[in-house]
């Protein structure tokens, strides 16, 4: 439990016929879409695209890039949107732990808004966000220092192992290039009995069911939601778990799931899911 794996990080080199759940080597493309393709697994029916993402390079805090008038607007912008959802991620959190003098980390924390709602509630935080302008404008607004290495990288898997009560991850697991070696490097870093927050969109439910069978009736012509659920572009969607996958996910991890919210019926509903890393499980050796 908790090992990581070696895996294939150049996008160049991954040959997608492998399924980036389960391994096995069969999968196909069975959406093509606009930009991209869906491949799907036979033997898991995971689905992702036939797209990873090459991360910039980590810039020194010193040299972080000064916040053009237009990209401090455009954050500013989503921030209200973003602070309604993470108040009602907050109070979910504080449903399960109390926070003062916790540590935390918050994965993907791109403006700093949850971290910051974290550090008044108490909690003492630390978030990787990649993209750069995140992180300046997170030092700007909130005062909080973001660090730019993936939680891979390490000084977190050496630095921080068996250390954080909380890890959060908000809308992440859609996004990342290997969702499963996340899950295991990020097992690494919580305390046994520590908690692990996550939420994703599920892909179980109507809207993404009703795209598959346009696709399907349309001949590919009309794959409704699909090409807007994934993206070629940078940091966008590249899979969509269904509940059960999520949750065989996280058990193989060696997590336990100690509560999930989620409906079938909404529109880019999401899954949340809190899972426990266990008091017997001590990480493996690194
Ligand atoms: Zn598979």
């Amino acid at each position: 439990m908790f090992t990581a794996t070696p895996y294939e990080s150049d996008s160049r080199n991954y040959h997608f016929k492998r399924c980036k759940l389960c391994g096995a080597e069969s999968a196909s493309p069975k959406y093509r879409l606009k930009k991209t393709a869906v491949y799907v697994c036979p033997v898991c029916d995971f689905h992702y695209i036939n797209y990873l993402d090459n991360l910039p390079p980590v810039v020194p805090d010193e040299t972080l890039p000064e916040l053009d008038h237009k990209s401090r607007s455009y954050i500013e912008s989503c921030l209200p949107a973003n602070e309604l959802q993470h108040r009602t991620n907050l109070q979910l959190v504080k449903r399960q732990t109390p926070l003062s003098g916790k540590q935390c980390l918050d994965i993907g924390a791109g403006a700093g808004l949850f971290a910051h709602l974290l550090t008044e509630s108490g909690a003492l935080v630390q978030g990787i966000e990649p993209q750069a302008i995140f992180r300046a404008f997170a030092r700007e607004k909130f005062g909080i220092e973001l660090r730019g290495e993936t939680v891979d990288a390490d000084c977190w898997q050496q630095g921080f192992r068996d250390f954080f009560d909380l890890v959060t991850l908000w809308d992440v697991f859609e996004h990342v290039n290997f969702p499963a070696e996340l899950l295991q490097q990020t097992g690494n870093l919580i305390k046994p009995g520590g908690l692990l927050v996550l939420d994703t969109p599920r892909r179980d439910a109507l809207y993404y069911r009703i795209s598959e069978w346009s696709y399907r009736l349309s001949k590919g012509a009309n794959p409704l939601f699909l090409e807007s659920l994934y993206s070629p572009l940078p940091f966008r969607h590249k899979q969509i778990f269904t509940l059960r996958q999520l949750i065989h996910l996280v058990e193989r991890t060696g997590f336990t799931v100690s509560s999930m919210n989620s409906s079938l019926f909404q529109m880019h509903n999401k899954m949340v899911l809190v899972c426990r890393k266990p008091e017997s499980s001590p990480s493996s050796p690194h």
